[in-house]
């Protein structure tokens, strides 16, 4: 999992579009190639950016110099000579670092892998076999055992699959990469403050390509906020104990003020000639929504409890896929991992091992999706016609989506901002 303050830095660096699912689609090529899960954090550290200049130091010029400044913040020379000592940049993670794919990945591709068969079987196994654990993790932290099960299911596939990346090595190079510099540095001295703690030794950081640890794939910044030390054995083992793994992340969910027994979100069906500007972000109560005739897609009431809560209508897929109401969990998901598409990867998964029914509706399997190029055509065919779309810059963000609801509204088309060659391909005749 990526830090939450590294999210906030991507955010606030306008590198992370909270409501894009693109980044975070677009690397599940790369992720796969790089050994990984479906886990997408870390891999949120993979932003655009315009400096594309490459480090301005030889890699021993930057650990030197890195080494004096860490020891003149309070850390120990020997162990931060140790932790860097006989490492060298690693080209794989500077080229994963900087991948740009090209096409736009639908978001039912992503799902049909984070929800595959097979991890709904193992976590339902899992599920079984840590029962105690469950038990213990939902009366000490007040999270829910099938969303923590399916959030380790899409970190690490259950504990498997926690990459084979010397972290030190990988937060290194990225740091002397320099185009997050001082973000990969904080994380490395997170890393040597774990050291220096006793939670874990050099010889445990390994992990993902871009730094992120153990199980529950938190970067160190992460790890020294939230890890938990849950078997008391003085030691925070998010690589191979499951209760300090399962328990940290259970921590996380705490912290940003996970609600038990409250679902992430519930599929909904809209009515004939429905507003879809509506799934703009905006918060209603589910009563509200349903003074809108929004119902749940299965046919059945919404129970009491949950007409008070408060909910986003979500449509990942524009008009014709299906439609959600999002609760607060959903929001402390995307604080795990700030992408819509691990959010609902994590509430469908969390639903399928708890046992409940798949979606109603399908995903509009037929759309083809746009390219980065065919996004920037979009984006000045949009200010062509009069709807600024702001900078053209290849991907639809706010404001895009903000000009393509205004331009489908004005050609009487479903305000969706579900941006498609079909789409685009209508778009141009208008010209
Ligand atoms: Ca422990």
């Amino acid at each position: 999992m990526t830090a939450v303050h590294m999210l906030r830095k991507l955010k606030q660096a306008g590198l992370i579009n909270p409501l894009c699912r693109v980044n975070h689609l677009l690397m599940t090529a790369a992720l796969m190639l790089a050994g990984c899960t479906l886990a997408i954090a870390p891999n949120s550290a993979i932003a655009q950016d315009d400096s594309d200049q490459g480090p301005a130091e030889t890699f021993s010029e930057w650990r030197a110099d890195f080494t004096d400044r860490a020891v003149a913040k309070g850390h120990d020379r020997a162990v931060v000579e140790n932790a860097l000592a006989d490492i060298t940049p690693l080209e794989r993670t500077i080229e994963l670092d900087r991948y740009q794919p090209e096409f736009v990945k639908p978001i039912w591709s992503y799902l049909d892998g984070a929800v595959s068969q097979s991890r709904q079987t193992t976590g339902k196994e899992r599920l079984v076999e840590e029962a105690t654990l469950f038990d213990a993790l939902e009366s000490e932290y007040g999270t829910d055992r099938h969303a923590l099960t399916a959030i380790w299911g899409l970190e690490s596939a259950f504990g498997v699959v926690i990459g084979n990346t010397d972290v030190f090595a990988a937060l290194a190079t990225l740091a002397w990469d320099g185009r997050r510099r001082d973000m990969f540095e904080n994380e490395l001295l997170a890393a040597l403050t774990i050291i220096e703690s006793g939670a874990a030794n050099r010889d445990d950081f390994v992990g993902g390509w871009a730094g992120a640890i153990g199980q529950t794939q938190f970067m160190p910044t992460t790890f020294v906020a939230y890890a938990v030390d849950f078997d008391n054995d003085g030691r925070k083992d998010l690589w191979a104990n499951r209760g300090d793994a399962l328990a940290s992340a259970a921590n996380y969910l705490k912290r940003y003020r996970w609600r038990l027994g409250e679902p992430w979100g519930v599929e909904v069906r809209l009515p004939e000639g429905f507003d879809y500007a509506m799934a703009d972000g905006r918060k209603l109560t589910v009563r509200e929504w349903t003074n809108q005739t929004v119902s749940r897609a299965n046919g059945r009431p919404f129970t009491e409890t949950d007409l008070d809560l408060s909910a986003r209508l979500l449509l990942p897929a524009g008009a014709t896929g299906p439609a959600f109401l999002t609760f607060h969990n959903f929001d402390v998901i995307k604080y795990y991992n700030n992408s819509t598409a691990y959010a609902l990867g994590v509430g469908l998964l969390s639903d399928a091992i708890s046992g409940r029914p798949g979606l109603v509706h399908d995903w509009p399997r037929h759309a083809e999706m746009l390219t980065r190029e065919d996004v920037e055509s979009l984006q000045a065919t949009l200010a062509r016609l009069g709807f600024d779309p702001g900078r053209p810059d290849g991907r639809i963000g706010p404001n895009t989506r903000k000009a393509l609801r205004a331009w489908q509204t004005a050609n009487g088309l479903p305000a969706d901002a579900f941006a498609t060659k079909a789409l685009l391909t209508y778009m141009r005749t208008q010209l």
